[in-house]
């Protein structure tokens, strides 16, 4: 039976009970505040208790390794990191993840065994004990948005070659985040049949040593995720509107620039959407961010089934309320003490700073 929420003890709920009233009939923002948060939107002020949601299946693909950053606020030794722990420490917020990575011998237990906890399922990171994990190091400047890689050493990664377990071949959602290209291209070889949405993360880095290979893997994926000197760089364009172009003609129909404190932007065919990133008054470590903000959007897409270009306008909200938490601790730290209470909180707060309402002339 479909049962109408009335229960304010919960936080969400009287959220939700705060919006309806407050916000919901005059908001030109509607669709984000109903799309957020599904129990805002009139029709569907109902909660499913008995026909649960079915979950898709997400498989996420990206490096798990060791950090060493340093910020002008402080340093950091060896720290777990790597794109795939951010991306998974993230979406396993909304839904259950099976990982696809390589770690050496050095990688703790613990923090494989903290993953499994969250619903990460690791049957595909393989463990090369006698080697040594991923190491990457970086430096940021007082900007906080930008940064100089000081190290990379590829260790496991530089042989690596991915299997797709049996068990992962339901996959509906595919997350290749920054990795070696012909790695990512692998996975998606390795699938018997196409996901509903395959997204892609890189970097600079391949630009610079692996052009070719990295063309030929964004002309297989739906979407692909940049910063704005990457889509520069991939594109020879200064121009990001002139660049998303050039990078859809690649093969990809979604692009998503990423500009750090200046939030990010969807391109699709000829629409395009902007999402603020949210004022902090302090950023503590960047890193992960971009792998944060990934891990949210494609959680989100995957929890609501629904790849529509108007719900991924709230799935960029979404990934970007995630990095805002990411930067405020080193390394993954935040994102592990975080509760869907934080999330929900957060989420409110961005309804907020893009909620106006406008009279036209
Ligand atoms: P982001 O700050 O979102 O760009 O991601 C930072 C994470 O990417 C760090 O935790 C690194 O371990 C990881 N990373 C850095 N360089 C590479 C690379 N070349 N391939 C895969 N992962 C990388």
């Amino acid at each position: 039976m479909l049962a109408i929420k009335r229960d304010k003890k919960s936080q969400h709920v009287s959220l939700e009970w705060i919006f309806q009233r407050v916000f919901y009939l005059k908001c030109p923002y509607n669709w984000l505040i109903g799309s957020i948060y599904p129990c805002f939107a009139s029709n569907a002020l109902v909660s499913h208790t008995e026909n649960k949601p079915q979950i898709m299946s997400l498989v996420v693909v990206g490096s798990m390794a060791f950090d060493a950053i340093e910020t002008p606020f402080g340093k950091s030794d060896k720290i777990i990191g790597g794109a795939g722990t951010y991306i998974a420490w993230c979406a396993s917020n909304f839904t259950p993840i099976k990982q696809i990575s390589v770690v050496g011998g050095d990688f703790p237990e613990s923090e494989l065994a903290a993953l499994t906890a969250r619903g990460v399922d690791l049957e595909g990171v393989q463990i090369k004990k006698d080697e040594k994990t991923f190491f990457w190091s970086g430096k940021y400047h007082m900007d906080m948005n930008t940064r100089d890689t000081l190290d990379t050493q590829l260790n496991v990664l530089e042989n690596f070659q991915p299997v797709v377990p049996d068990s992962f071949q339901d996959c509906e959602f595919l997350m290749l985040g920054n990795l070696v290209p012909a790695v990512q291209r692998s996975v998606i070889e390795q699938l018997k049949n196409r996901p509903k949405l395959i997204i892609m993360d890189t970097m600079n880095f391949w630009m610079e040593i692996a052009m070719e290979e990295l063309k030929k893997t964004i002309a297989m994926v739906d979407l692909l995720m940049v910063n704005d000197s990457e889509a520069r760089q991939l594109s020879g364009e200064y121009s990001l509107v002139k660049a998303a172009k050039t990078i859809m003609q690649m093969g990809p129909k979604y692009l998503i620039i990423k500009k750090g404190e200046h939030g990010a932007l969807l391109f699709h065919g000829e629409k395009v959407f902007f999402a603020p990133a949210l004022p902090l008054e302090e950023v503590f470590d960047p890193t992960g961010a971009g792998d944060t903000f990934a891990g949210g959007f494609i959680g989100h897409l995957a929890k609501t089934k629904d790849i529509s270009f108007e719900n991924m306008k709230t799935a960029i909200i979404v990934g970007s309320a995630m990095a805002s938490f990411c930067v405020e601790k080193f390394g993954t730290q935040r994102l592990r003490e975080i509760s869907k209470e934080d999330i929900d909180a957060r989420l409110a707060e961005f309804v907020q700073l893009v909620n106006f309402d406008i009279d036209l002339v």
